[in-house]
């Protein structure tokens, strides 16, 4: 029999994410932006949503049980390369999860603190913020929050602040990104907080419009290069310019914001 050549396989990035029935943000994110950048995403569901490309409506956390099943299953058998969290349901899925990725060390991991719809909808619970903080963060390679987030997980103003707290929490690199800043200029600038590192300022052009999904684009298309063995930097600026190619192709699929394009 042929041996198999494990180099030349993708890398296998383990989502924990929620289902949008869109098509925008979500799991569906995830599996494009991994497939797109070299990986191969396996999906764990962590809630259902109800929306549309306008808001949420309504977030279903899939049961804990339900999810350990499914996790213990897939990883008896599939070896991660990597993991990606985004939207997580409930404290009882993030302390399943921490678990879970407790198990694989060696296995990059990066957190979008999803906490709101773009529409504005929650999509966390207080309790949940608090298993983010100090269970799943300890264990997070690079968390990707945009500025309202990192107010809303340090209730600290100035962004340099707000990721040293993150830091403090155990996470290893903060990307901060910067488009939901309201400001004129066509750049917008994000900031990569690396502990005991100066910040790395890390630049896209800013594009007209509003999308559905450039998180979980930018997370995904991180975790996979991560799991290519990129630099963080490195990885950072891969994921912006594919996130920045993403939605420069989007599409206009419904009537309020406008789904990335991601191949
Ligand atoms: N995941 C799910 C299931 C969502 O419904 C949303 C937002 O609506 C997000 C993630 C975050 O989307 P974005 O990448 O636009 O921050």
């Amino acid at each position: 029999a042929e041996k198999t050549d494990n180099s030349s396989q993708p890398p296998v990035i383990v989502c924990f994410s929620g289902l949008d029935p869109t098509g925008g943000a979500g799991i569906q994110a995830d599996i494009e932006a991994i497939k797109a950048n070299g990986g191969h995403c396996a999906s764990l569901i962590t809630s259902l949503t109800v929306q549309n490309t306008h808001n949420v409506k309504q977030l279903e956390p899939i049961n804990t049980s339900l999810l350990a099943e499914q996790t213990d299953t897939l990883l008896s058998d599939i070896q991660p390369d990597g993991f990606k969290l985004g939207v997580l349901g409930s404290s009882e899925n993030a302390a399943l999860i921490a678990d879970t990725i407790k198990q694989f060390p060696h296995c990059p991991v990066v957190l979008d603190p999803v906490l709101a719809a773009g529409g504005g909808t929650a999509l966390t619970t207080t309790q949940l913020v608090e298993a983010i903080k100090h269970q799943l963060l300890p264990l997070t390679t690079i968390c990707t929050p945009n500025t309202l987030e990192l107010q809303q997980l340090t209730s600290k103003q100035p962004i340099n602040q707000a990721a040293q707290l993150l830091l403090e929490y155990g996470v290893a690199a903060v990307l901060a990104t910067g488009g939901h800043l309201l400001d004129s200029a066509n750049t917008i600038q994000h900031q990569l907080f690396i502990n005991d590192q100066p910040a790395q300022a890390l630049f896209s052009p800013r594009l007209p419009g509003e999308f559905h999904g450039s998180g979980c684009t930018l997370a995904s298309a991180l975790a996979t290069q991560l799991a290519l063995k990129k630099s963080i930097a490195l990885a950072c600026q891969q994921g912006l310019d594919f996130t920045y190619q993403s939605l420069l192709n989007a599409v206009k699929i419904g009537s309020g914001q406008l789904i990335p394009t991601r191949h």
